[in-house]
């Protein structure tokens, strides 16, 4: 069922039958086993307690990567799977999924030699049976970056990773999936499981938590799928199972180009404790990060970026930039996500492995860690457990995850003021519905601010796009939240003017939730 006008109540009136699959979650993992369930021609309900990838899919740092620091952590299969992940989703998402060269800087303050990280590079290299990596001495990557005026810089190696808008890699997934039959439900929440008498899982009791209206139903499902990352333990926990997930949050920075200005990625061991940092360029802007911190117990949606790691953060540019004079002022937004990963007991939170893992217990299947990078292996793996319960499904893992674009395509979309870089993300964003876009964007195909988004996608995602409420627009569908300086309140009249008829919402409305989003942004993605 599209996401059009009422899409809502009528998939609430169709979700009391008995489905195939139910997956709980909307975020990467669940995004993905749907895509693969309605390939399988199952009939599969998707149910996410808040909005479409407001998990952890949407806080990534936004790589589509091997993961070097885990080839040092000596995990080799993680790698090796992410790697050619990687180049399978590079040919799959062109335009949603892009390469990207990194610069790796060997400094004075390294726990170890430049070259270990070289012989990483080899062993990544021959993972993707590609040669891509060069080792520069320091003024010639000074050179190739600029700003990396860092004192007693030793050179470093150039390589290859990709990027990509997370939330909008889980929205692709989804829209495809839903074009192939599945239903996806956002704000619409998993109780409680329901169990046989004997204490079999065969569905859950789903809740609306839009605050529009009060309702829920009770969903039977022959299998149901937790998908709920950093969350799973909640659902585990009501078939009677002991916590097996140690959530790791995870911050970032973002930088506007002018005031980080890098036309590639950097990466560097951070001089406090030599964890690997990116600073990647995404958006027009650039993201820099991460940490790797014990979360706790208190699993929110929108955790928030602590003190001490604003500081640590900085503190790591500073030092690599120091002709940049980055200060707190110059930081856009932060976010902060929650690492769904396996707990093994590890002291140190980063050398915990991020591989998946599928458990089923008491008829719940649990699909859990891995990364972004792994959705398809994840997918694969659920499916196959699927199948031992279902019994035979026409389940062909090498049907390409994500709808091919006919290569015509760009041809139809006329409007000959954007340029062909401008049509080939559109296409990949929209797939096979940028025709859609390009029929009703009128004269709104220009750029906000200096961001590469066009006016004209603020009224697609608030027409067509399952947007509920205000920071489901701003912080997932169009990231101006974490893009644009006080998250866009500057530019919203225009936005006001473009979504808000689109969205049908009175006045008394849209400032209730410009209210929330103002305080939802200050809390969870200012600095300080
Ligand atoms: C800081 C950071 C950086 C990262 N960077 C990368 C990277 O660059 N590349 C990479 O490959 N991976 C990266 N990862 C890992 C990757 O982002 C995660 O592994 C992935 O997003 C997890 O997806 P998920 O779908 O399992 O969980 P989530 O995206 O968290 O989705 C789970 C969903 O379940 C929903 N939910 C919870 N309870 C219920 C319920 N009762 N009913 C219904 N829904 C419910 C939640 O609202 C949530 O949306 C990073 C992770 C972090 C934290």
């Amino acid at each position: 069922m599209e996401w059009t006008k009422g899409w809502r109540d009528r998939a609430w009136s169709q979700l009391d039958q008995v489905w195939d699959v139910l997956i709980v979650g909307g975020g990467i993992t669940g995004a993905g086993i749907l895509r693969q369930c309605v390939h399988a021609g199952l009939r599969v309900l998707l149910v996410e307690a808040d909005d479409f990838a407001s998990g952890t899919s949407s806080r990534s740092s936004k790589l589509v990567h091997g993961g070097l620091r885990y080839l040092k952590n000596a995990q080799i299969k993680v790698t090796l799977e992410s790697v050619q992940e990687r180049e399978y989703l590079l040919k799959q998402g062109r335009g949603l999924i892009n390469r990207l060269g990194f610069l790796y800087t060997c400094l004075p303050s390294d726990p170890m030699p430049g070259w270990v990280f070289g012989a990483g590079l080899t062993i990544y290299d021959i993972m993707a049976r590609q040669w891509s990596h060069r080792s520069y001495d320091a003024e010639d990557l000074r050179e190739l970056c600029p700003p990396l005026t860092v004192p007693g810089l030793r050179g470093g190696y150039r390589y290859f990773d990709a990027n990509t808008d997370d939330a909008r890699l889980v929205l692709r997934l989804l829209r495809e999936s839903v074009a192939g039959g599945g239903l996806a439900l956002n704000y619409a929440r998993v109780e409680r499981l329901l169990r046989t008498r004997a204490g079999q899982v065969c569905g859950a009791v789903v809740r609306d938590t839009s605050g529009d209206i009060d309702r829920q139903v009770e969903v039977q499902a022959r299998v149901v799928i937790n998908a709920t990352g950093a969350w799973a333990d909640s659902l585990r926990g009501q078939v009677g199972e002991k916590p097996r997930l140690r959530p790791i949050r995870g911050s970032h920075l973002v930088f506007s180009c002018a005031h980080l200005p890098l036309t590639r990625a950097v990466t560097f061991l951070h001089p406090s404790g030599g964890l690997p940092v990116f600073a990647v360029p995404w958006e027009g802007a650039v993201v820099f990060g991460t940490t790797d911190c014990d979360h706790g117990t208190d699993l929110v949606t929108d955790p928030a970026i602590s003190a001490a790691e604003e500081e640590y953060l900085l503190s790591g540019l500073q030092y690599v930039f120091p002709s940049l004079e980055l200060t707190s002022a110059d930081v856009v937004s932060t976010y902060s996500g929650l690492r769904p990963v396996i707990n093994t007991g590890k002291a140190d939170p980063s050398k915990e492995s991020r591989e998946h893992a599928i458990w089923e217990e008491n008829g719940l299947l649990t699909v859990s860690g891995g990364k972004l990078t792994t959705f398809r292996i994840m997918a694969r793996d659920a499916l196959k457990a699927v199948r031992r319960h279902l019994g035979r499904i026409a389940f062909d893992p090498e049907t390409p995850v994500l709808d091919a674009i006919p290569p015509a395509a760009d041809a139809l979309f006329g409007p000959a003021k954007l340029t062909a870089a401008q049509r080939l993300r559109l296409l990949a964003r929209y797939g096979i519905g940028a025709a859609t876009f390009f029929s009703t964007a009128g004269a709104d195909l220009e750029s906000i601010c200096d961001v590469p988004y066009l006016w004209a996608e603020l009224r697609q995602a608030a027409r067509a796009e399952g947007v509920v409420h205000l920071d489901d627009l701003l912080m997932r569908r169009v990231r101006l939240g974490l893009l644009l300086p006080e998250g866009g309140m500057q530019q919203m009249a225009r936005i006001r003017s473009l979504v808000q008829p689109e969205l049908g919402w009175d006045d008394a409305r849209w400032q209730k939730e410009l209210d929330s989003y103002r305080e939802l942004w200050c809390k969870s993605y200012r600095f300080g």
